[in-house]
């Protein structure tokens, strides 16, 4: 077991990436703190964690709203008393549209509210238990978009460079207290992230086949479980030596997708 009796918050827990995370760090040994906007659905998780044997909490927090989150980590550390691992997984974008034409100030503040500074918050949180600790793992996810966007999201992608940069900042300042801190890039994932856009249905799959085919070299869509396999390993103690780093999980996106590009232009 690669996470026994380690105590892990995964934000936005319920769904997709998240749960998976959460579903697999519990297989792992870990007892698993589930945060979602919805307490409902967090428990639901929770109690799917609890078969598997390990001790859960489901926990409603809106990552943008400070007093939540404190809370959160205050409940994980009454609960558990410690926190050894923290996913900064919860985001995602609730409002239509995003390039010059049709962003607003007001998306502009909600997006960057929910998906860089709910990264903040989760870490100032946490930060300070995993110090006194002097052992962390932070885990942040962040998206293609940020760096190789195929569509004009200006708010969400900007917020999602943001954690990076966060990312680079936070593994530079923790290192000497033994904190590691590294990213993850998920590609197009296969989640009810994109529900907002298209609901599940034979049109939808019919547009990831197409988007897989012609942008992710290894020609499909990533599942909620290709992400949780990277994550468990940034968790664990098989990268005690790796911090400040981003891991791209997009199925060879996107250097791979330009290379081919490139021999296809040669004739190749
Ligand atoms: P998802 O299936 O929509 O799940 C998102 C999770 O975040 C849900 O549990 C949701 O629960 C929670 N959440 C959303 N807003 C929240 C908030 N303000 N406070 C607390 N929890 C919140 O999305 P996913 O695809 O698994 O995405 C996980 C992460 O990967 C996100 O950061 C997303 O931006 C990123 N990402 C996704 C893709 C993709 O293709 N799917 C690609 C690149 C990056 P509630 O609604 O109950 O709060």
């Amino acid at each position: 077991m690669l996470l026994e009796n380690k105590v892990a918050i995964v934000t936005g827990g319920t769904k997709g990436m998240g749960k998976a995370i959460a579903l697999k760090f519990a297989q792992e040994g870990c007892n698993v703190v589930v945060t979602s906007r919805h307490i409902n659905e967090a428990q639901k998780v929770a109690k799917e964690i609890e078969k598997l044997g390990h001790r859960s909490l489901g926990i409603k927090a809106d990552i943008s709203k400070n007093a939540e989150v404190k809370e959160m980590a205050a409940q994980t550390i009454r609960q558990f008393k410690k926190i050894d691992i923290l996913v900064n997984n919860a985001g995602g974008v609730d409002v239509t549209g995003g390039d010059t034409t049709d962003a607003t100030e007001a998306d502009w503040d909600h997006i960057l509210d929910v998906n860089l500074k709910g990264v903040f918050l989760c870490c100032m949180a946490v930060v300070p238990h995993m110090k006194k600790q002097k052992s962390g793992k932070i885990i942040n996810i962040s998206s293609m978009g940020a760096v190789n966007p195929a569509v004009s999201v200006l708010h969400y992608h900007a917020a999602k460079a943001g954690v990076l940069g966060l990312n680079t900042n936070l593994a530079f300042e923790l290192a000497p207290f033994n904190i590691h801190v590294n990213a993850i890039v998920p590609g197009p994932i296969e989640t009810p992230f994109w529900d907002s856009l298209q609901s599940p249905g034979p049109e939808r799959d019919k547009f990831f086949k197409a988007l897989a085919a012609k942008e992710v070299p290894l020609g499909r869509m990533g599942t909620p479980e290709d992400i949780a396999g990277p994550a468990l390993f940034l968790a664990s103690g098989m990268s005690d030596y790796v911090t400040g780093q981003v891991i791209y999980v997009a199925g060879g996106q996107p250097l791979l997708s330009q290379a081919a590009t490139f021999l296809s232009a040669q004739g190749q």
